[in-house]
């Protein structure tokens, strides 16, 4: 006769409701470790930063006139509000606390268009960084979801400094010639037309 495999028993079922109760938000809150919560919080303060430093630069190519650059802006600041909102949903979805923090003023002007393109090649650089710190984070602290969370972000990484490495090159080609920079401006705004 084969013997029943003993069933391993959940220690939760030697606390009290009361106790369960003061140790948690509430019956079911999933366990996101409380400083992954905290740098979540920090990303999505740093993912609305970026869509406020894009806007920026929209508002600042389109009083030079380009308004290509300027929609290519535009949809980058749009790309960084749903990378904000796609982190908020992943914490709401885990009963975790969502702290909207003060975004911090971006750069208003630059030296030409290569300067504020090489600022925002930068500003991707430190958040693929940032994000790069939340994946180890989860990683320690074997926290799954995060983990496949932070990797969706960091495939992301990739392609947001490919676009921005690939425009500065095509700026750096266009060097003091005024009518390719006209051309590549041209293009942009077709792009963001056909796409946005
Ligand atoms: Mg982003």
């Amino acid at each position: 006769m084969r013997r029943a495999r003993a069933r391993p028993i959940s220690a939760r079922r030697f606390v009290s409701r009361e106790f369960a109760a003061s140790q948690q938000k509430g019956p079911f809150r999933m366990t996101i470790p409380t400083d992954v919560e905290t740098a979540l919080n920090d990303q999505v303060n740093n993912e609305l930063y970026s869509a406020y430093m894009y806007l920026g630069m929209a508002t600042w190519f389109d009083s030079l006139a380009l308004t290509g650059f300027s929609a290519w802006m535009q949809a980058q600041c749009v790309e960084e509000l749903q990378h904000a909102q796609k982190l908020m949903q992943f914490l709401s979805d885990q009963d975790a606390t969502i702290t909207l923090k003060e975004i911090k003023a971006p750069p208003a002007t630059f030296d030409d268009p290569l300067a504020a393109l090489e600022t925002a090649l930068q500003a991707e650089q430190d958040n693929t960084e940032q994000i790069n710190d939340i994946y180890e984070l989860a990683v320690r602290q074997q926290d799954h979801a995060t983990e496949v969370m932070m990797q969706w972000f960091i495939q992301e990484q990739v392609e947001e400094e490919r676009s921005a490495r690939t425009l500065i090159e095509r700026v750096r080609l266009a060097g003091n010639d005024r009518g390719a920079l006209l051309v590549l401006d041209a293009q942009l705004g077709e792009r963001s037309a056909a796409t946005g």
